[in-house]
């Protein structure tokens, strides 16, 4: 394959991306080339667009990732990560991280956080290192990553965003323990959050209370499993009519809101668990009583990323889900040169995901 296809380039905040061709890649050892079949615009590709977050330019962004796999390198496992056969021809998702399995990270079973990792859609170009971004023709999946092949009922737009926003709520779910008969709270209602409200009632929870700022958001919740929506003003007396004023078991952020998250603080119950996931930028302090910590016996806990089983997971949650409207979650799907319009239109926040597509 000695063909050439199209990236679309970040070169930095305020800069339109640049269309640039590269040469197609043959996998080399167990390297997998994947024709991408769609990329979701995720908020952290927002993020890094537009300044909030800082990447190392020029890069390729888009790890939400669906792709077709076209090449398989002569050493690679002819399995994918749940042991299923893999070949040329599969639709697959894969985990936003390569991992070593070796460094310091890896071998305290946070592959998530690999100090050798390959980042999908977040790694600076360089020469034989272009095809790491969803915003592409092409992706080579790397050494490490973990691969599932994703079921044939499984539409592009419900499988597209299995490898960043369902994948990071399977983590953050089993960080929460049993979900059996608990009262959960989910701050932030974008796809995080709504993911968020759908596992925890398939995970048993008998009360899902979803915190928004926005009404349209809120109430999309309740196709996905919200029990009851609320407001940020309402939050408190909402909490204690519906728990007899016990307060939550779980609170999941999910907003990247400080005020959200010292809202939501003040809503556990005694031996109730936080979860931090949304804050993925830097935001202000929020205080912290310890006296208050001990005494309720609270957890808090911070999940980024996810490991390869939660990507399983996931895949097999939205393989069974099908009650919840995930195939609506993209509500736009545009052609790879339309790139940067996609990410105008990712900025409405009433669209939960932009989906791109290359062309043929
Ligand atoms: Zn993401
Ligand atoms: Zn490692």
């Amino acid at each position: 394959m000695s063909s050439s296809a199209v990236a679309m380039v970040f070169t930095g905040s305020g800069h339109p991306l640049e269309r640039r061709e590269f040469d197609v890649p043959e996998p080399r050892a167990d390297e997998v080339l994947v024709r991408i079949i769609g990329c979701t615009l995720c908020g952290s590709d927002l993020h890094s667009f537009e300044g909030r977050r800082s990447v190392a330019v020029p890069m390729v962004l888009g790890h939400e990732i669906l792709g077709r796999i076209v090449a398989i390198g002569p050493d690679a496992a002819r399995v994918d990560a749940t042991g299923s056969p893999l070949a040329i021809g599969d639709r697959v998702t894969w985990s936003i991280v390569a991992s070593c399995g070796r460094c310091y990270c890896c071998q305290r079973k946070l592959p998530q956080k690999c100090e050798r990792m390959l980042k999908y859609g977040h790694e600076q170009l360089r020469p034989g290192g272009e095809w790491t971004g969803g915003l592409a023709d092409y992706c080579l999946l790397a050494s490490g990553t973990a691969i599932v092949r994703v079921p044939d009922q499984l539409s592009d737009s419900v499988a597209c965003p299995a490898n960043c926003a369902t994948a990071t709520i399977a983590a953050a779910i089993e960080a929460a323990g049993d979900l059996r008969g608990r009262r959960v709270l989910v701050a932030g209602a974008g796809l995080l959050g709504l993911t968020a409200c759908a596992m925890a009632r398939s995970s048993g929870a008998t009360e899902v209370i979803c915190l928004d700022t926005n009404h349209d958001r809120l109430a999309r919740s309740e196709a996905f499993g919200a029990t009851r929506v609320v407001g940020p003003n309402e939050l408190a007396s909402m909490i204690a009519a519906c728990t007899e004023g016990r307060g939550v078991d779980i609170a999941f952020e999910l907003s990247g809101s400080a005020d959200a998250c010292e809202s939501i603080l003040g809503s556990l119950g005694l031996g109730g668990r936080l979860i931090l996931v949304g804050a993925v930028f830097p935001t202000r302090p929020i205080p912290l009583l310890m006296e208050q910590i001990i005494r309720r016996h609270l957890t808090i806990v911070g999940i980024h990323n996810y490991a390869p089983i939660h990507l399983k997971q996931a895949v097999t949650f939205l393989a069974s889900g099908q009650q919840y409207p995930f195939g609506e979650v993209v509500t736009d799907w545009l052609p790879l040169s339309e790139a940067n319009h996609a990410f105008s239109l990712a900025r409405n926040p009433a669209s939960l995901r932009i989906g791109i597509r290359p062309g043929e």
